[in-house]
């Protein structure tokens, strides 16, 4: 099985997948236009497949594997490249896992019964790239790392970034060392959060911007070393779920029901009940109310308590994982 995928999601899968496995499709660079779909879908005709899933709704990615004569295709019902499947599975279920996990009954495959939960695998070069980074900043692996991602593509779904800052002093009890992710598009937003902790003064966690400062192999690798990750409805967020590490998820013109927040008993939401949600499938540049009251209602505190929350779950859960393993109380 090989995997087709943007050029920047070729080092999530790779540690999945296998070396060799994963194929980029850079749609929007050297694979733009017909001729990017020519070359791309000759280079796929080359190896020879036997089937196809399509997981994304795109046409290109239609139009490139009916190119590349790919003999069963399938992909969801509905979408713009729905012509070009041979079988065309109608989404279901309440996640996004669930709908894809669905798209196998286009193969007369079972569908996997209990649904496996999202899985990332950390590259070892970028953990220790990653312990070599938060080394250089103070932070040791015996410090319990608290993970903030100020990020998102859409202005709507950032939390404002001082808050982040705010939150990691309020947490300074639970938490040695802060660590801020994400691009190098993120720095400004890094640099509020971390004014924001600076302000603190003396008893400040000890403080890292990883921002553009690692690939994604390295993001991954960063929030591997959290005991708790705190994002936006955004990448970081999934990728921490899909880790197993604790997450707390905030969420604004997007809601959790259209079935892409993080899964798995180690995940939260915090967010606004309001009449205005949801405005939008993916999040907008400019709240179309002009008051972004979505994100900018949700306190430092209501946050920092889903956090503490999942904390003591997590507690709870090796505490008794010890007691189990030195053979419990009688
Ligand atoms: S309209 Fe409501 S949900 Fe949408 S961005 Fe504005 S406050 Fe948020």
């Amino acid at each position: 099985m090989r995997w087709l995928v943007r050029p920047d999601a070729v080092a999530l899968v790779e540690p999945l997948a296998g070396t060799g496995r994963v194929v980029a499709f850079d749609k929007r660079g050297g694979a733009a236009g017909v001729a990017g779909i020519v070359r791309t879908a000759r280079a796929l005709r080359a190896v020879g497949f036997d089937a196809a899933i399509a997981v994304q709704r795109s046409l290109r990615t239609a139009l490139v594997l009916a190119a590349a004569g790919i003999p069963r295709r399938v992909g969801f019902a509905g979408a713009p490249g729905a012509p070009f499947y041979h079988r065309r599975v109608v989404a279901s279920g309440e996640h996004a896992r669930d709908r894809l996990l669905g798209l196998v009954s286009g193969l007369d495959l079972p569908r996997p019964e209990p649904a496996p939960d999202p899985r990332l695998v950390v590259d070892p070069r970028a953990a220790a790239e990653v312990a070599a980074l938060l080394a250089a900043a103070g932070i040791g692996p015996g410090h319990r790392l608290l993970v903030v991602a100020p990020g998102s593509a859409w202005a709507t779904k950032r939390w404002p970034a001082a808050r982040f800052g705010r939150l990691a002093t309020m947490l300074s009890r639970e938490f040695d060392a802060v660590a801020v992710v994400g691009s190098r598009a993120d720095a400004a937003l890094a640099g509020e959060a971390l004014r924001a902790l600076a302000e603190t003064g003396s008893g400040a966690p000890v403080a890292v911007d990883l921002c553009g400062r690692t690939d994604v192999a390295g993001l991954v690798a960063s929030i591997a070393r959290a005991r708790l990750v705190v994002a936006n409805d955004s990448a970081p967020g999934h990728v921490a779920g899909a880790l197993g590490i604790p997450v707390v998820s905030l969420f604004g013109p997007t809601v959790p029901s259209f079935g892409f927040a993080p899964i798995g008993p180690r995940t939260a939401v915090v967010e606004r009940a309001l009449d205005c949600r949801p405005c939008a499938r993916h999040g907008g540049d400019a709240c179309p109310i002009r008051t972004h009251a979505c994100m900018e209602s949700i306190e430092v505190t209501q946050v920092a308590s889903s956090a503490r929350s999942l904390l003591a779950v997590e507690d709870a859960a090796s505490h008794a994982a010890a007691g189990f393993a030195g053979g419990g109380a009688a």
